[in-house]
C-alpha cells in the first residue's frame, strides 16, 4: 500500500543503498541517507522496519524508485566495511546456492555482538589540556585519583574504560567534573595473546609425507583442491604442519576446520606446541567476548591460525594463505538446520577466490570427493602407511549367532577383553547409543515409553532416572509401574550407560571412562577423563562416536564393536558409505603405537557382502565399489540433490504443499529435473510436527538451481498457514 508522502520537499542531495536485513524474505531494502556520507558495501547500518529497527548490512548502491516510500536509515554502525569484498563475494555465492536469504547469511559471517549492531567504538580516558598542564597532578590529593591521572599520563592515546577494572567509578567522575581528564570513543586496537610453554621439534617426514608436503607446497601461489588419503595414523597431521610453517613464514593466514568441538583443546596444544604461537579456536560454544576478540585479531591478521567448527569457514581473514579440512568426510560439517552450508564447500569457493590451496585430509573420503578427484577437479595424495612403523589393526567379523551374550558382549569378546587387559592393553568399546536402555518395556502387556511429541521411544537414562527423547529433548520421570497394566517395567537393548556397568562388574580393578554426549555436557570433563584414559588409570573406555573423531591412544590394543548390525542395514542411501567410515574409523583407533591391533565386529551377518569387502579389501576400495553403484542408481555425487522439507501441526497440510510443489515442477521445470516423492520422513512425527519431504536430482546444477529459484518465486506468494518449509541443497541428513 503507498502511504501518503508527509515529508518535505529533499533538500541535501540523498543517495539509495540496497540494505541486507535479517528474516526470511529473500529480498534486499531500499534505504536512502544523505550524498555526504562516505559508505561502501559491508558496513553496518540500523534502519527502520516496520514498527522496530534492524541491524543490516549495506549491500549496493541503488536506484531511487518513485513508486516507493523510501525511509532513511536511522544510523550508520561502522567507519569502514567490517568484511571485505572477497568475504561478502563468498556470502552472497552461499546464500545463492544454499537458498537462504542474503541478510541471514551475511550476519551469519558477524561475531554475535556484531549482529545485534554492537559499535566496534569503546568509551576512552585520556588527559585534557588542563590535565596535562604543569600543576594539574599537584592540584589533587587522593591517591586514586593520582594514580589514574598518573596512568593515562603515560598512555596519551587513551585507556579503555574496560580495561580500568580496578578503579572506582567515583574516581573517574571526580576527575571529569574537575576537568582534568575526559571522555571519548575509541576503537580498540586488536589483540591477541602469546603462546605459552616450550616449542617440540617435529619428527623426520617419511617418503610419502615429504612427497605430499613437496606436492601441495608447489601450488602455494595458486588454487588447488588436494585431497589426501592417508590411513588412520599415517601422520597427515605432521604434513599439515610442515605446510603451515611454510605459510605463516611467508606472513600469512591459515584456517583448518575440524568437525569437533571436543577436540579442539587437543589440537591447540599440538599446533602452539609446534608452531609457536597460540591459535584463535572458534565454536559454538565460546563466549561471546572471546568471539569477538578472535574475530577482530583474525580481521587484522593478528591472530595467524584458526581451528575451528564448520562457522569458521566465514571468519574475516585479512590474508588467508591455506585451508586444511580434517575429516573432510565428517557429516558436521554440514549444517542441516536453517542455512544449510557445507563447511568444506564454502572453504572451496573461497580457496578459488584467493588463489590459495586447501588440503581435504581424511582416511575415509567422502564419495563426493572421491568423484572429484576422479573427474580431475582435485588433485590426490595418499599415505598408505601408518608413520612411525606401526602396523594397521586387524579386523575380524566376530559371529554372534546363537553365541550367549552378558550385557550385549559375546564369550568371545569377554575372553579378547580379559587377554588385551591382562597383557597392559587398554580396550575401547564402541557403541553408537547413549542413556542405559533404549527402550523401556512392559514384559506383561507390551507397552513401550515413547515420546509423546515424536515416532520416538524414549530413552532411559539409568544415572540421571530419566526418560529422555534424543530427538526433541522431551524428558519424564522413570514411571515405577507400567501405566496401563501395573507391571513392573523392564529395559530393552543396550546403551552406553548400561555397557559401562556390565563391564564394570565383570572387570573391576581395571578402571573405565565413557566418552559419550552425557559424559561430557560439563566444561573440563573431557580433558579429565582423557587424563585418565592417558595415564593408563582407565584401562577400558566406552563410548559413541565422539571416540572416533581424531583421538589418539596410543595403549589401545583391542576394539570392539559391540554392535554393527543396527548400522549395517540403515535405510539411509548413504548407510553403507557411514557405515564403512565409521568402522575404519573406530578401527583406527587401536595400534596406533608399538602394540599391534586388533578389532572385533560383533553382527549377526559375518558373511555381509558389504562387510567382508570392507574388511577384505579396505576402504578405498569399498568406496570406489559404493560410488558405482550410486552411479548406476543416479544418486548424488552422481547427480546433485536437494531436499524440500514441510512439516506442520496436522499430517494433511504439509504433504499437500509438497504434491502440489511436486506437481507444479512436473508442469514447468526442465524435463531432466527428477522428482522423488513426496514421502513421510524416515521420522515422520518429531517435536509434534509431521513431516514430510520431497527429494529432486538433476545432473546439471543449472537445472536444479533454476528449479528451486522457480519454485521459491512460485511460492512466495502462496504461504500455507502454519507450515514451514525449507530447502537443503546437497542434504547429508535425510532424517
Ligand atoms: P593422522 O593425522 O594421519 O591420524 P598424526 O599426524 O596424528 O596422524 O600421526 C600419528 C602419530 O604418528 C602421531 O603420534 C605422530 O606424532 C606420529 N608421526 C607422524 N609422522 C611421523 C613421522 N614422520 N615419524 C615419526 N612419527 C610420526
Ligand atoms: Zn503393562
Ligand atoms: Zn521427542
Amino acid at each position: 500500500m503507498p502511504e501518503i508522502h508527509v515529508d518535505s520537499p529533499i533538500a541535501v542531495p540523498e543517495i539509495y543503498w540496497q540494505v541486507a536485513l535479517p528474516g526470511p524474505l529473500r529480498q534486499l531494502f531500499t534505504y536512502r541517507m544523505p550524498a555526504d556520507k562516505a559508505v561502501c558495501a559491508g558496513m553496518r547500518v540500523r534502519v527502520p522496519l516496520g514498527r522496530g529497527f534492524r541491524v543490516g548490512v549495506l549491500w549496493a548502491p541503488a536506484q531511487a524508485s518513485a513508486d516507493w516510500v523510501i525511509k532513511p536509515i536511522e544510523s550508520l554502525l561502522d567507519e569502514a566495511p567490517l568484511l571485505d569484498e572477497a568475504l561478502l563475494a563468498c556470502l552472497a555465492w552461499a546464500a545463492d546456492y544454499y537458498h537462504y536469504p542474503l541478510g541471514d547469511t551475511l550476519l551469519a559471517a558477524f561475531a554475535p555482538s556484531l549482529r545485534q549492531g554492537a559499535p566496534l567504538r569503546r568509551l576512552a580516558l585520556r588527559l585534557s589540556a588542563a590535565g596535562s598542564a604543569a600543576g594539574g597532578l599537584e592540584s589533587i590529593r587522593g591517591h586514586r585519583q593520582k594514580n589514574l591521572m598518573q596512568r593515562l599520563a603515560a598512555e596519551p592515546e587513551g585507556v579503555l574504560v574496560q580495561q580500568l577494572g580496578d578503579v572506582p567509578a567515583n574516581v573517574r567522575r571526580r576527575l571529569l567534573a574537575l576537568g582534568l581528564i575526559e571522555a571519548f570513543s575509541l576503537v580498540p586496537p586488536p589483540s591477541w595473546p602469546d603462546a605459552k610453554g616450550v616449542l617440540c621439534a617435529a619428527p623426520q617426514l617419511n617418503a610419502a609425507q615429504a612427497a605430499a608436503v613437496r606436492a601441495i607446497a608447489a601450488t602455494y601461489a595458486e588454487f588447488a583442491v588436494w585431497l589426501l588419503e592417508g590411513v588412520t595414523g599415517s601422520g597427515k597431521t605432521e604434513v599439515y604442519l610442515h605446510l603451515m610453517a611454510d605459510v605463516l613464514a611467508a606472513g600469512r593466514q591459515v584456517l583448518v576446520l575440524v568437525p569437533e568441538i571436543a577436540l579442539t583443546p587437543q589440537w591447540v596444544t599440538r599446533f602452539s606446541g609446534r608452531l609457536g604461537l597460540r591459535p584463535a579456536v572458534l565454536h559454538s560454544g565460546l563466549p561471546d567476548a572471546d568471539r569477538l576478540q578472535a574475530w577482530l585479531a583474525v580481521r587484522s591478521g593478528l591472530a595467524q591460525v584458526v581451528i575451528g567448527t564448520r562457522s569458521a569457514v566465514f571468519q574475516p581473514f585479512a590474508d588467508l594463505g591455506l585451508i586444511v579440512v580434517d575429516e573432510e568426510h565428517d557429516a558436521s560439517l554440514k549444517q542441516n538446520e536453517g542455512f544449510g552450508y557445507h563447511a568444506r564447500d564454502v572453504a572451496i569457493w573461497r580457496a578459488r577466490r584467493l588463489a590459495i590451496p586447501i588440503v581435504l585430509g581424511s582416511a575415509t573420503p567422502s564419495l563426493e570427493s572421491i568423484r572429484n578427484l576422479e573427474l580431475g577437479r582435485y588433485r590426490g595424495l595418499s599415505l598408505p602407511e601408518r608413520a612411525g612403523g606401526a602396523a594397521m589393526p586387524k579386523i575380524y567379523p566376530l559371529d554372534v549367532r546363537n553365541q550367549r551374550m552378558q550385557g550385549g558382549l559375546s564369550d568371545a569378546l569377554l575372553a579378547a577383553i580379559e587377554q588385551h587387559l591382562l597383557v597392559g592393553g587398554q580396550v575401547m568399546l564402541y557403541l553408537n547409543r547413549r542413556g542405559y536402555a533404549p527402550n523401556l518395556l512392559c514384559h506383561a502387556c507390551g507397552w513401550v515409553a515413547e515420546c509423546p511429541h515424536c515416532d520416538s521411544f524414549v530413552t532411559w537414562h539409568r544415572h540421571a532416572q530419566r526418560l529422555r527423547c534424543h530427538h526433541c529433548g522431551y524428558e519424564q520421570a522413570v514411571p515405577v509401574h507400567c501405566p496401563s497394566c501395573s507391571a513392573a517395567l523392564t529395559p530393552r537393548g543396550l546403551g552406553t550407560e548400561q555397557l559401562e556397568d556390565v563391564l564394570t562388574a565383570l572387570f573391576p580393578g581395571f578402571g573405565i571412562e565413557r566418552l559419550d554426549r552425557d559424559a561430557l555436557s560439563r566444561v573440563g570433563e573431557l580433558d579429565r577423563r582423557l587424563a585418565r584414559i592417558h595415564s593408563g588409570a582407565a584401562r577400558l573406555i566406552v563410548g559413541t562416536q565422539i571416540l572416533v573423531k581424531g583421538h589418539d591412544f596410543p595403549n589401545v590394543s583391542l576394539v570392539g564393536i559391540v554392535d554393527a548390525d543396527q548400522a549395517l542395514f540403515a535405510n539411509d542411501f548413504r548407510g553403507a558409505e557411514r557405515f564403512a567410515q565409521q568402522l575404519i574409523q573406530v578401527a583406527g583407533r587401536a595400534g596406533r603405537a608399538d602394540r599391534a591391533g586388533v578389532v572385533l565386529v560383533q553382527t549377526h551377518h559375518p558373511a555381509h557382502a558389504g562387510l567382508t569387502q570392507l574388511i577384505r579389501h579396505g576402504y578405498g576400495h569399498f568406496a570406489r565399489g559404493l560410488l558405482r553403484e550410486r552411479t548406476d542408481i543416479g544418486l548424488p555425487p552422481v547427480r546433485m540433490a536437494a531436499l524440500i522439507r514441510a512439516d506442520g501441526p496436522a499430517a494433511d497440510a504439509p504433504n499437500q504443499l509438497l504434491v502440489a510443489m511436486a506437481d507444479w515442477l512436473g508442469q514447468t521445470a526442465d524435463e531432466r529435473l527428477v522428482i522423488w516423492g513426496p514421502v513421510p520422513a524416515p521420522m515422520a512425527r518429531r517435536a509434534g510436527r509431521y513431516r514430510y519431504q520431497l527429494l529432486l536430482l538433476a545432473c546439471d546444477r543449472r537445472v536444479l538451481h533454476e528449479a528451486l529459484n522457480a519454485l521459491e518465486a512460485w511460492q512466495g506468494s502462496r504461504r500455507p498457514a502454519g507450515i514451514r518449509w525449507s530447502i537443503d541443497v546437497d542434504p547429508l541428513d535425510m532424517a
